[in-house]
This record gives structure tokens, sequence and C-alpha cells, in this order.
């Protein structure tokens, strides 16, 4: 078997201020977690290479894109994003939004391709929010449905949070179907309606968090029979998440990827995975998180030595 691909680039850091929620490190925390993992050697990494202006603009208003682009984002847009605007910033957006695209054109050869960035789900048609500048999700599927690599995208969001941004953006497309699980309590406030929505009370464990997972998978396939799932395995669902809400284990939350792509494995539907949302002080422990759906891939798509 070849080896499982891996989209990242070296820029994927960004740089915050002090106390900052988003910990802008993370990107290469979880390289250098990875790269000492035993299961490492089952994976090819691959660098990311920035977006084609022509091509986000299919799911992102050419002002919105300009302004960002420019500097000329309003305090009260800036607000939304979370973010302060910087160099580095704006290099990362444009080569990170590209990287799911880039994980999902492999993952149609393998079967499988991991995106060691990427679930921006709050980025909207024309404003970013929540820490996401473009929706990699969206830009990705309406990508591969536009350039007939397949007719029919499931996106399946598993971060702690409701992707309203990629609703906003792939609601109008029959092509795609967007399925959410997502703490009811939890931002954003006001919930979008995508194809599938189920919302989590707080403080949900491993086992009924499982449960519900299974169901939601199996109305999904008698809904829709996707050709390609870009997964988004956010590990906000961690007990111990700065903003999360529920209670989910280590071990919960790589049952739940290996769930993930054991159902779409065994149906031959490739997957795509971005790594969503965490939040933790501790980076190594933030790094050890976003790296469960890499050991996921490998346990389900690797080849033991
Ligand atoms: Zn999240």
């Amino acid at each position: 078997m070849p080896p499982i691909p891996i989209i990242s680039h070296p820029d994927y850091d960004i740089s915050v201020p002090a106390g900052h929620r988003f910990v802008g490190q993370k990107f290469s925390d979880l390289m250098t977690y990875l790269a000492q993992q035993p299961y490492w050697v089952g994976f090819d990494v691959i660098q990311t290479r920035p977006v084609h202006l022509s091509n986000l603009r299919a799911v992102h208003d050419v002002d919105y894109i300009a302004d960002f682009a420019y500097n000329r984002l309003d305090n009260t847009a800036l607000r939304r994003l979370g973010l302060p605007w910087s160099q580095r910033l704006l290099k990362r957006s444009f080569l990170a939004v590209n990287g799911t695209y880039q994980a999902a054109q492999l993952a149609l050869q393998r079967g499988i391709a991991c995106h060691a960035a990427g679930g921006t789900h709050h980025a909207h048609r024309s404003y970013g929010s929540g820490f996401c500048v473009f929706n990699d999700l969206a830009f990705a599927a309406h990508a591969l449905i536009r350039h007939h690599s397949v007719r029919r995208v499931l996106i399946l969001d598993l971060d702690v949070h409701q992707g309203d941004g990629t609703i906003d953006i792939c609601t109008q497309n029959p092509a795609l179907f967007t399925a959410s699980l997502h703490g009811e309590n939890n931002f954003p406030f006001e919930k979008r309606q995508g194809s599938l929505d189920i919302t989590l009370t707080d403080g949900l464990g491993d086992d009924a968090y499982l449960a519900i997972l299974a169901e939601a998978l199996d109305r999904i396939w008698a809904e829709f029979e996707p050709e390609l799932v870009i997964y988004d395995a956010g590990v906000d669902v961690h007990a111990d998440d700065g903003l999360g809400r529920l209670s989910l284990s280590y071990d919960g939350i790589l049952q739940r990827d290996m769930h993930v792509m054991e159902f779409f494995k065994s149906r031959n539907i490739p997957v795509t995975t971005a790594i969503g949302g965490g939040y933790s002080r501790d980076r190594s422990e933030l790094a050890r998180r976003h790296s469960i759906v890499f050991a996921a891939a490998h346990a389900v798509y690797g080849t033991s030595p």
C-alpha cells in the first residue's frame, strides 16, 4: 500500500497576541509530534501551494477577498474574525484554503488523505468569523464538483462548533450535503440549517456521542450517497478543551475518527480529513489531540510493517 498523503506547509503557523485563545503554533507542533510517532513512516508529506484567486472567487465574495488581502477590513470585521491581520496570516490563509482541496484530490487516488490544518468552517461567503478567514471545506467541495472530479460531496463536520460558514456557502448546491454534530450551547449561538444538524447537550461523553454518530452516519447514507467525504475532525469535543463543553476522552475521539473512516472505507468512499478546532494552553497536549485523526487514518488505511 502506498503511504498516506499529509498536506502541510512550514508557513501554516500564525502569530497571535499573548493569552489569545488560538494556539498559533499548533500546526508546526502537530507536525513535530507526528514525526515522533511510530506510524510516521506510513505517511508522505506534500507541501501546499497557494490557491488560485479565480477558484477562491467561487466561494468568497471578491470584495471580501480583496479587503482581506489589502488589509482593509474594518474593526468590526476584524473583531468578528478574532485574529489580528498580519502578512503571516495573509500568506497562510491563501495556502491553507487550498490544502484541503489538494488532500481531497489525493484522497480520490489513495482512499484517504489528511490535511494538517483546515476546518475553517466559520468563514462565510463575505466575511471571516471565529478564527476562520477562508472556508477550505466549502472551497474543496465546490472545486471538486466544478472540475467534475466527483458528483456528490459530503462535508461531515464533527468539530464541536457548528460550521455556519460552510452551510452559508454550500446550502444552495444539491451536489453538497452538510452534516454537523455540535454543542447546542456553543458558538455560533445563531445556528444555521444545513442538510443534517444534530445538537449535543453539555457534558456528553464517549458512549452517548458514539451512539449518536453511528445513527447519524446511517441517516446520511440513507439520504445521500457521497462520492467523497470531507471530514472536519475537530478535537474541541475533548473533555479538557478550552471552549468545548463536551466530555469526550482521547480514546473516544480515536473511536469517533476510526468509526467515520471504517464506515466510508467499507463502502469504497474516499475520505479527506481536516484537523478543525482544538483549544488548550498546553501545546504538547493539543498536538497530541490533533494527532488522533492521523493515528486513526493509519489504523484504518495503513499497512503494518
Ligand atoms: Zn470548533
